[in-house]
This record gives structure tokens, sequence and C-alpha cells, in this order.
């Protein structure tokens, strides 16, 4: 049936699971998608949640409603927000859509401050200041695919990951977050990046480094490995970096301080403004850095010997 199917996602270069992980990363990007792989229970349970195109797996899952007609199929998935089973003939695709992409508008560090969920200075923070750093002068919409969850500390966790981005230095951001496990953010990634996502970097942060973190790279995509050293405030010109950050002590120099607010933006409840303008590092502080990395001018520096 021409025209109801614009992707086929099949083939042994992956594994069904990161096949449907691909699959899900196209439908993210509204398009509409066949895949043929034989999940497991938890990759086909994540994969209801990344459904905003058509997803369609074959052979059909015993858990979804099964479809022989692939347009009755793709209709009915993108209709009910689900994954559809497709038991029949191998479809033509044909491409007949531009792709849009459902951003979230939420408030940043939703993770890192307010009431007993407090998270002062999580270890992916200056990852994130980097990312914001990298893209604030960007009219760009980032979108961002872990493996990791932002947990706080206290409970009850967030029911998503938060990203901050800005559109402009200044604004609250357009925060697009994705994080889908057992399903391997590079492999939504790569489903995004194939499905036409262009309003910014899509960047996925993996726990390894594997062929679909390459794949990224190939594609125009961006990642951040976590077992590998390096650093990730050189994403951009990189395009596959490690992460290790290290902790120190910070103080604020008030004289190099010209009170642009920047490091606020942090959302670090360790990080407040003082009477004079300037920000104030309070005892909480836990030296992950993400605060100076969002100074350009170089005003809060970690203390010598620290
Ligand atoms: S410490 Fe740096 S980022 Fe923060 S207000 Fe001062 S100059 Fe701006
Ligand atoms: S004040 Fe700065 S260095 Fe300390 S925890 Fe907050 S962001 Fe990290």
């Amino acid at each position: 049936m021409r025209g109801a199917i614009e992707f086929i996602v099949d083939g042994d270069e992956y594994s069904d699971d990161e096949r449907l992980g691909i699959a899900a990363g196209l439908s993210i990007t509204f398009r509409r998608v066949l895949v043929y792989a034989e999940p497991s229970a938890g990759a086909l349970q994540a994969a209801r949640n990344a459904v905003w195109g058509a997803l369609l797996i074959s052979p059909c899952p015993p858990e979804l409603p099964c479809f022989g007609d692939v347009e009755a199929a793709a209709d009915y998935s993108e209709a009910h927000l689900t994954p559809a089973g497709y038991r029949g003939p191998r479809p033509v695709t044909s491409r007949r859509r531009v792709s849009t992409f459902n951003k979230h508008y939420l408030r940043p560090w939703r993770w890192a401050s307010g009431g007993e969920n407090v998270t002062v200075g999580h270890y992916l923070l200056p990852l994130m200041a980097c990312i914001y750093a990298a893209v604030r002068l960007l009219d760009a919409a980032p979108v961002v695919v872990s493996d990791v969850r932002l947990e706080p500390r206290a409970k009850p966790p967030p029911d998503y990951m938060v990203i901050p981005t800005w559109h402009a230095p200044g604004e609250i951001a357009e925060i697009v977050d994705v994080y889908l496990p057992p399903l391997k953010a590079s492999a939504i990634a790569l489903g995004m990046l194939a499905g036409g996502y262009r309003a910014g970097p899509v960047i996925t942060v993996a726990r390894a480094r594997d062929r679909l973190v390459e794949r990224v790279a190939e594609l125009g995509g961006y990642a951040v490995v976590l077992d590998e050293p390096g650093d990730a405030c050189r994403l951009l010109e990189s395009r596959v970096v490690g992460y290790a950050p290290r902790r120190g002590t910070y103080e604020v120099d008030p004289l190099l301080c010209d009170r642009c607010g920047e490091c606020l933006k942090s959302g670090c409840p360790a990080l407040v403004p003082s009477p004079s303008g300037a920000p104030q590092i309070l005892p909480a502080c836990t030296g992950c850095g993400a605060c100076a990395i969002l100074c350009a001018r170089g005003a809060i520096r970690q203390r010598a010997g620290a």
C-alpha cells in the first residue's frame, strides 16, 4: 500500500531491541516506520512511550493488535499512539511528510532544585553546563537522549529526564528529553537523525561506545560516552567525547564578576545571588564545577591547591 510506511528497519547489523530503538527514534520524529524484530518485553514496553508517528512491528508481538493491512496498521498506531503488529507482505516505502518534533517546554533543573528533592552538584551537571555553553549562542533546540536518568538523591524521582537548553541567553529553554530504558539511547538518537530532526544537535549520552554511537556521529549527531575519560565541553568540535568530571573547591572573584547571572542558570541550589549581585557559593556546594563552566569571565575558579 504505497505511502503508508516511510521507513523499514531490518537486517542483522543491530539486535532486535536496537532495531526497535531505531524505529522508536523514527516514530518520535513523527515518521511512519515498520521494524522487523522480536524485541524483549522491556523494550516493547518502553516503545509504547515513543509512538508519535506510526510504529509497526513484524512479526506481530502477542501483546499488540495485529493487522494484515499496512495502511490500517499505520493508521491505528498513529491514532492510538501505540505500536501495532503487522503480518502482511513487505510494503513499499514512500516519504510523504516533513518531520516535526514535539518539544516539551519545562522548567530547567527541576531535578536539581526545590523542596525535598534538592540535589546539589549532580555528576551530570557539568555535562549539562557544557551542552548549554556550547549551544547558547545558537538558535537551536538540542535533543538529548540518555541512557542515564538524572535522579535526585531524595524520593520521589522525576518522571522524565530534564535537559535545559536556551534559544538565547537569558531565556528559559526549550527542553527536549528522551529517556526510554532499556531502549538504547544511541539507537533512539540514530532513529531521530534518520527521521530528519534538524532543529538542533541530537546528542546521545551513552554508557559505552559501540557501533550505534559511531553511526550517530556519522549521521551528524553527537555522543557523550560515560565510561571513557574526556572533556564533554569539546562535544561540538569532537562529536564523540568521554566524560570525566572532577570535583574541586570553587570560589567567586567579585572583581571579575559582571553580575551577568549566567552561572545561576545552572539551577544549582548551592549558588545564590548575594546582595552585591555577584553569586555566592553556599557550603552545600559539592564542587562539581558546572557554574564555573557557565561563567565566560572566569570569575568562578577552582581555589588554588584545592
Ligand atoms: S560569576 Fe560569572 S557568570 Fe556568574 S554572574 Fe559573575 S560573571 Fe556572570
Ligand atoms: S555551586 Fe557550582 S560547583 Fe558548587 S555544586 Fe553548585 S554548580 Fe557545582
